[in-house]
């Protein structure tokens, strides 16, 4: 399945819920903030109240989903991947999202959105370590230093960004505004992912 194309707040819609894929931009002017945006989209919006638990768990998944910009075969290879690991799949499968490396260069506050993000990261700006690494979906390491090219750096619209610092990085990464360099401390946490995910109802959504 090809990647989503379309309108993002529909996205929060159907969701019934806030998923900042605007980044900065969806603090204000939200439709989800009106009462209109609430409902579901669709001429049936309004309507569609109660939910299954087979909808509950799929739910879920699609936020996840969402929030990372994953296609549905993107996303069940990461559950794969998680459960071929030792420990919890739902934690697992949370710490392989959160260290992707165009969701740390969002985290950092490199870029005001994860759409932004990637598109950094696709145009070669990023640097892991000094290298420049194209691929969003690359998994950064403890002791990896994330930064931009050194043309980039200059940028007038990120050096403003960065010294208003509209997003402060986690506990699991550190950013230095000075040198516009971030470095990953640990893995992240059950529970340090930038949107509150339960990822046992994912793990029980694949295991029907
Ligand atoms: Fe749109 Fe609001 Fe979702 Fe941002 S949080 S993408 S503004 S619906």
């Amino acid at each position: 399945m090809s990647r989503y194309l379309g309108s993002a707040c529909k996205l929060c819609r159907s969701q019934k819920e806030k998923l900042f894929l605007k980044g900065t931009r969806c603090s204000t002017n939200c439709a989800l903030d009106k009462k209109r945006g609430k409902n579901g989209p669709g001429q049936h919006g309004a309507q569609r109240t109660k939910m299954s638990d087979y909808a509950r768990h799929l739910r879920q998944k699609q936020k996840a989903r969402r929030l990372y910009g994953l296609t549905e075969q993107q996303f069940r290879h990461y559950y794969e991947d998680a459960e071929k690991m030792k420990g919890s799949t739902g934690d697992n499968l949370l710490k392989l999202l959160e260290l992707r490396l165009d969701n740390v260069v969002f985290r950092i506050g490199l870029a005001s959105s994860k759409k932004m993000a990637r598109q950094l990261v696709n145009h070669g700006i990023v640097l892991v370590n000094g290298q420049k690494i194209n691929v969003p979906r690359y998994q950064v390491k403890i002791g990896d230093i994330i930064t931009v090219n050194s043309k980039y750096k200059t940028n007038a619209q990120l050096k403003n960004w960065i010294e208003k610092n509209a997003i402060s990085a986690p506990a699991w990464l550190s950013f230095d505004k000075n040198k516009i360099e971030g470095s990953v401390i640990s893995e992240p946490l059950a529970g340090e992912a930038a949107h509150p995910i339960d990822s046992q109802l994912i793990v029980e959504y694949y295991s029907k």
